[in-house]
């Protein structure tokens, strides 16, 4: 052979895409007449570019399917929603000359809609437009229920509904949206920040309905201990830099004691009084409330612990066959 295969498959591209010149198509026509590996390579070449054709073909043609099915679906959905709201406009209009349940009926389509509609019309992070969407709406519908009922409950019910919200959707949500730096990497830690502040923002709300000195000692004092509870555990998950296995053994050990007196930490709260801990504990004794519940935490306290530390055991033995 005259030229060296290497130097072949070089310009083997531009032979393909017959980008090079005549002299350099005879030499690689010359050489792939005598080189069986050469021959392959082109073949290679041609089968490669004829699947990525395909696959870029595949992909238009589903795009394009995509876009005028959903197009098409949201337009049919709009109107469908759209005739019952004039029918309602009319009648509310023509029965009560003003408009007053019709504000109902329009705030509680968009509540639809955001469920409905947002999601085949946003373009892209279809989860984040359509939470938002729809808290936005939920809210609406709410204050419009407040307004007509003549009620004062909507602070109330705002306040709650965004704590809910919030924690079923927001660690989604959060997912979705590219945050950068440190907050990339702490978004656990944004979102139980923003879990805790609604949380308080619901015992305030509360507060400012129930209105009294009891309430705030001991709505606040039981919040915290639970919230401290909770983030404990979030600190240790997220951020202890130990085995998941001895992770998972101190927070099931930490669960297990939190869990069997927060019932005593509750009374001593409201009460002053420590009752119904550990030292209530009468294993011979059931049918006295207080250490009936003591005993039964007892055994969630123990069956915890064992968990626990078969937990720790597994993953200090794993640690020892890591080294
Ligand atoms: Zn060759």
């Amino acid at each position: 052979m005259k030229y060296p295969c290497e130097m072949v498959k070089d310009v083997m591209p531009l032979y393909y895409d017959d980008a090079c010149s005549e002299e350099t198509k005879r030499i690689v026509e010359e050489h792939l007449e005598e080189c069986v590996s050469c021959r392959e390579v082109l073949k290679k070449l041609k089968s490669s570019t004829y699947e990525m054709d395909l696959a870029k073909e595949r992909e238009e043609v589903l795009q394009y399917h995509r876009k005028n099915v959903w197009g098409r679906l949201s337009e049919a959905i709009a109107v469908t929603m759209l005739v019952p709201l004039v029918i309602c406009l009319i009648v509310n209009l023509a029965t009560a000359h003003t408009l007053d349940w019709f504000y109902l009926v329009l705030t509680g389509m968009a509540v639809v809609a955001s469920l409905v509609l947002v999601p085949l019309l946003a373009v892209e992070r279809r989860l984040l437009w359509s939470f938002a969407a729809f808290t936005g709406s939920l809210l609406l519908l709410l204050f419009t229920c407040n307004q007509f009922s003549g009620g004062h409950w909507f602070p109330l019910a705002a306040a709650a509904v965004l704590l809910g919200l919030s924690v079923i959707g927001l660690p989604v949500v959060v997912c979705e949206i590219p945050f950068r730096g440190r907050i990339a990497r702490n978004k656990g830690l944004l979102v139980m920040l923003i879990d805790t502040g609604l949380l308080y923002l619901l015992i305030l709300v509360c507060g400012v309905y129930a209105g009294t000195a009891a309430y705030w000692k001991s709505a606040l004092w039981i919040t915290t201990a639970s919230v401290a509870f909770v983030w404990v555990m979030f600190g240790i998950i997220r951020y202890a830099r130990m085995d998941i296995l001895i992770r998972a053994g101190i927070c099931c050990i930490l669960g297990g004691i939190f869990l069997s007196q927060i019932n005593a930490l509750v009374h001593w709260i409201l009460e002053g009084v420590w009752k119904g801990g550990l030292e209530s504990i009468n294993l011979l004794v059931w049918n006295d409330s207080t250490v009936l519940n003591a005993n039964i935490n007892f055994f969630l306290f123990l069956s915890c612990l064992l968990a626990g530390i078969c937990l720790l055991a597994a993953g200090r033995k794993r640690k020892g066959t890591k080294k």
